[in-house]
């Protein structure tokens, strides 16, 4: 039997683009679906677009912290339009860059939405295609909870789009999204209140660190409210009425509420069930190697819901096409995968928390903690701490988590994630000397 192509990739976001390139450079026929811009959620509705908005938002704390260094005040206003166009040109630009790539590895692109009528043939538009292997990788989309009045919550897709800057500002929940929302907008100047259902943000970081992070962000402005019974929303001259519930019992006036409650694969007309690919949770069920129950099919990415993160896609996209393609049987390895919460404080983490060393080392675990001033900080007159935690294996002396709090913890957990992935001991730590004066060298000079 042949095909129109060796590989054909639903969906050129992260994860898709990767695959389709690496395919192409070992000499696959390869083409790729896309019904929206090229880059998916990261360069369009997520990482990228997110990350210019954090810088913006550090500015008037910059403008404040001068004054203790010498400068005289600085009088500044946002113009949200101009913000918001810049971060739109970028991603133009960047599109532009996904283009170039893909018309360099000779992948052929299908601008539009891509269907299954059977497990080799797709259906995009008016056109039918065929391939030897198929790559599902849609991603996700973010869900609203289903209570009254959430129609008039946006998602974080659209707050990319928002033509003025909401002055009174809801969000809901404590996730990546709602954290990193809530300190973007705290700090552009919006009225920011968070509601979360549990005590503490992020779910699933180190506790010590999730403390840290909610306490940094009501000390930045954000009123952080814990409520778990479900808002009650109306929409009113003033804007939209918001009835909080349990202890708070009181109601608040936003011009938006924004639900950041979490993300499910994008399943929905993909003609999925004319693939006999097997569904598990809402999620294309996938083995170590990215393949679904039907054989010549494989999905990466936020569709598989493994670790809903960018490089991870990438990633698995690339050890697909390795796989499949280049003759190097690889899988992804998913431990000791690092992250950030670019949230204000920052916060980035690698490995295991401390609750889960305990739970997998059945207590043997020696925890080391560092909080401090800055140096930056002690002109600067802002009360700002940095907090770092190392989670020793007692016995081996083996690093098996590293979090931090504080400025530049995303650039300075990537390095030491390459040392917690080489197996680093806490010897290794303290063997290595520090560079003075800065932020990281407290991970290696820690008692
Ligand atoms: P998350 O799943 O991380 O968080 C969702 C939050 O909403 C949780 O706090 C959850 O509470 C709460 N929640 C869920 N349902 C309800 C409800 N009905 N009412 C009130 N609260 C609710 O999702 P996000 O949308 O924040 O992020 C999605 C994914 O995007 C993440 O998993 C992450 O992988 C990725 N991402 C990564 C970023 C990064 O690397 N910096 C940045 C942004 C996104 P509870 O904890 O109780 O379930």
């Amino acid at each position: 039997m042949t095909y129109d192509y060796d590989l054909f990739v639903i969906g050129a976001g992260s994860g898709g683009i990767a695959a389709a390139r690496r395919a192409a450079q070992y000499g696959a026929k390869v083409a790729i679906a896309e019904f929206k811009d090229l880059g998916g959620t990261c360069v369009n509705r997520g990482c990228i677009p997110k990350k210019m908005m954090v810088y913006a938002s550090h500015f008037p704390d910059l403008f404040e912290d001068a004054q203790g260094f010498g400068w005289s005040p600085v009088q500044s206003t946002l113009d949200w339009k101009k913000m918001i166009t810049g971060v739109h040109k970028e991603l133009e630009r960047l599109n532009g860059v996904y283009q170039n790539m893909l018309d360099k590895a000779s992948v052929e692109l299908f601008r539009g939405y891509a269907k299954f009528l059977d497990p080799h043939t797709l259906e995009i538009g008016d056109r039918k295609v065929t391939a030897d292997k198929i790559l599902i990788a849609v991603g996700g989309y973010p869900v609203k909870p289903d209570i009254p009045g959430m129609e008039y919550a946006i998602t974080s897709d659209e707050m990319f789009l928002l033509e003025e800057q909401p002055k009174r500002l809801l969000i809901m929940g404590g996730g990546y999204i709602g954290v990193e929302f809530a300190c973007i907008m705290n700090g552009l100047g919006s009225d920011v209140t968070q509601i979360i259902r549990n005590d503490l943000i992020l779910r699933g970081f180190d506790d010590d660190i999730r403390a840290e992070i909610q306490q940094g962000m009501q000390k930045h402005g954000v009123r952080m409210l814990m409520i778990t019974d479900p808002p009650i929303i109306e929409k009113t001259a003033e804007g939209l009425k918001v009835t909080l519930g349990g202890k708070h019992n009181e109601t608040i006036i936003v011009d938006t509420i924004l639900a950041a409650t979490g993300r499910k694969p994008k399943l929905k007309n993909l003609g999925i069930e004319n693939a006999g690919v097997e569904i598990n949770n809402g999620a294309i069920a996938v083995d170590q190697y990215s393949q679904t129950s039907q054989e010549n099919i494989f999905a990466v990415g936020d569709c598989t819901d493994r670790m809903n993160l960018t490089p991870v896609a990438i990633n698995e996209g690339r050890a697909f096409a390795d796989t499949q393609f280049g003759g190097k049987s690889r899988t992804m390895a998913y431990d000791n995968i690092p992250t950030a919460v670019f949230s204000t404080p920052e916060a980035a983490t690698v490995g295991l928390t401390e609750a889960q060393a305990r739970e997998q080392y059945a207590e043997a675990v020696k925890v080391y903690r560092a909080k401090f001033k800055p140096t930056y900080h002690s002109l600067s007159g802002r009360d700002e701490r940095i907090m770092m935690k190392l989670v020793v294996e007692e016995d081996t002396e083996k690093v098996l988590g590293a979090h931090m709090v504080g400025e530049q913890a995303a650039e300075i957990i990537q390095g030491v994630a390459i040392a917690i992935k080489m197996g680093a001991t806490k010897k290794d730590f303290d063997a290595t000397v520090g560079l003075h004066p800065s932020i990281a060298e407290e991970f290696v000079t820690m008692r």
